[in-house]
């Protein structure tokens, strides 16, 4: 998901829906804005699908005034696949005695179905299916008299991944988890405007200046042109989301001082050096694989070019929740550049190899159009196990590399050649030189790795085994 966040400007609203727009690729399946003004109140309004067909036009966003705004675009990720209702979609609110609280949340709770049971039993009543909603019952049973009080409160309760952004009459508020697996940035706008969003591309599209990033384990409120920051969790060593690097944020954001398109550049470069091979052509599977495919085509020389034309209409296949409508996807969204590839020995990238499906379907696209041999380059390790921190992955048994040796799954997707980066060599395109520290890593890789960092608490009562 996206979130964002805007206090101290006329009209936050708009900020926080150019602000969404931006981050668009982080959730399509619909948005939601919450504003407050010291007149009307709070007021929201959520709605399905993208932000430019809800939140520009002036019979919603005026609904919506005031100097301070928080919004969501929504992804659905593991644990709340039917359909989505417009009640699971954020933000959430919730009216305490001393006043009302709106909050967006990214990532994954991990122990959210087991909080929802205690919950319930002491007399909750949930809205949503969303694991996100916790956070607001969690608050209400706090005793504190403040709401970041409060806030600390519930989210010391909580286990997994969160990057929060929250809301009061007076106050925006934001925190990131101890391990900091999702991102969250702070920024400037105008006189003595703020702004806190998931990446800084959507610091670009208002113009506001990047401050810094909220750090693992920090939560930061802001008011009346002031941030005052603190530590609810204790210190911690953050781990990052590896993925985000690879595919989740959007190539123009900076993460840890590094341009995620130069890290994508530069984990092609890496694979050209693991895996190198002799072919004619070096083709990205847009848009995901071509930082990559860039980087793989300058290392071994190999000319770059676009084999593969993709509609700039259709979203993320993999964000389409159910399997049929990504089956289609593919052709929806992909095409062959036939008078390219015809006879070519061709060297395709892409970022991830999930189910395999998207690869199959590729190859057989570029073998149809005449090409004479197809290699697979992939800018990410084997996917062999699911996310439980905020990306939407299968379960075990359909992901290829759960079940198949590296071998077996070329002859599976049915190329000539087939190769992952190594995770090392990922770790060394974010900029960690010695590659990854195995007694302490300096990211959560465990969709490569199986290593999880927070044990998943509802998974494990469910019989997933680590
Ligand atoms: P698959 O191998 O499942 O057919 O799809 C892989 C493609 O889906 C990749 O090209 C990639 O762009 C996209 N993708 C990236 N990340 C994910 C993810 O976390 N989950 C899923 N299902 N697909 C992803
Ligand atoms: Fe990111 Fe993978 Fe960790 Fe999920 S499991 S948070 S996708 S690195
Ligand atoms: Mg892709």
């Amino acid at each position: 998901c996206g979130i964002f966040g805007a206090i101290g400007v006329s009209d936050a609203s708009n900020f926080v829906a150019l602000g969404l727009h931006a981050l668009q690729h982080r959730g399509q399946e619909a948005g939601g804005i919450v504003a407050h003004d010291p007149e009307s109140g709070f007021n929201s309004a959520h709605r399905f699908g993208y932000v430019r067909d809800n939140f520009t036009k002036a019979d919603v966003m005026s609904t919506l005034p005031g100097p301070l705004a928080i919004g969501h675009v929504r992804y659905s990720t593991a644990g709340t696949k039917a359909a989505t209702a417009i009640r699971d979609v954020q933000p959430f609110f919730g009216e305490f005695h001393m006043g009302g609280c709106a909050i967006a949340h990214n990532g994954n709770i991990t122990n959210a179905a087991a909080l929802r049971r205690e919950l319930i039993e002491r007399g909750s009543i949930f809205q949503s299916s969303s694991d996100s909603e916790c956070i607001i019952h969690l608050m209400a049973r706090s005793i504190q008299r403040n709401i970041p009080e409060r806030m600390k409160d519930a989210l010391r309760r909580v286990e997994g991944a969160f990057s929060v952004i929250a809301m009061t009459r007076t106050k925006l508020i934001g925190v990131r988890d101890p391990l900091g697996v999702r991102p969250l940035v702070l920024g400037k706008v105008g006189e003595d405007g703020f702004v806190l969003a998931s990446e800084t591309c959507a610091l670009d599209i208002i113009g506001a200046d990047f401050i810094r990033e909220i750090e693992p384990g920090e939560m930061v409120v802001i008011t009346k042109g002031e941030v005052e920051s603190s530590r609810p969790f204790g210190p911690s060593k953050g781990r990052f989301c590896i993925f985000e690097h690879v595919y989740f944020s959007r190539p123009d954001s900076i993460i840890g001082g590094r341009s995620v398109y130069e890290t994508r550049r530069q984990i092609g470069v890496e694979l050209a050096r693991e895996a190198p091979i002799e072919a004619d052509l070096v083709c990205p599977v847009p848009d995901s694989g071509t930082p990559a495919a860039i980087g793989f085509a300058q290392e071994s020389g190999i000319p770059y070019g676009m084999g593969i034309i993709r509609n700039q209409y259709m979203g993320r296949t993999f964000i389409e929740p159910t399997e049929q409508i990504r089956n289609m996807g593919v052709r929806l969204k992909l095409n062959v550049n036939r008078s390219l590839i015809a006879g070519k020995r061709v060297v395709l990238v892409d970022d991830s190899v999930v189910r395999g499906t998207t690869s199959r379907k590729i190859k057989d696209m570029i073998l149809d159009a005449g090409a004479a041999e197809v290699h697979f380059r992939i800018a990410s390790p084997p996917t062999a196990w699911p996310c439980f921190y905020g990306v939407d992955t299968p379960d075990r048994d359909k992901l290829l590399a759960a079940n198949m040796t590296p071998e077996e799954m070329r002859d599976w997707i049915g190329v000539d050649s087939l190769a992952f980066v190594s995770l090392d060599g990922l770790y060394r395109a974010v900029g960690e030189a010695e590659g990854r520290n195995k007694a302490c890593p300096q990211y959560c890789d465990a969709c490569f790795s199986g290593d999880y960092p927070v044990a998943p608490f509802d998974q494990l009562e469910r019989g997933f085994r680590m």
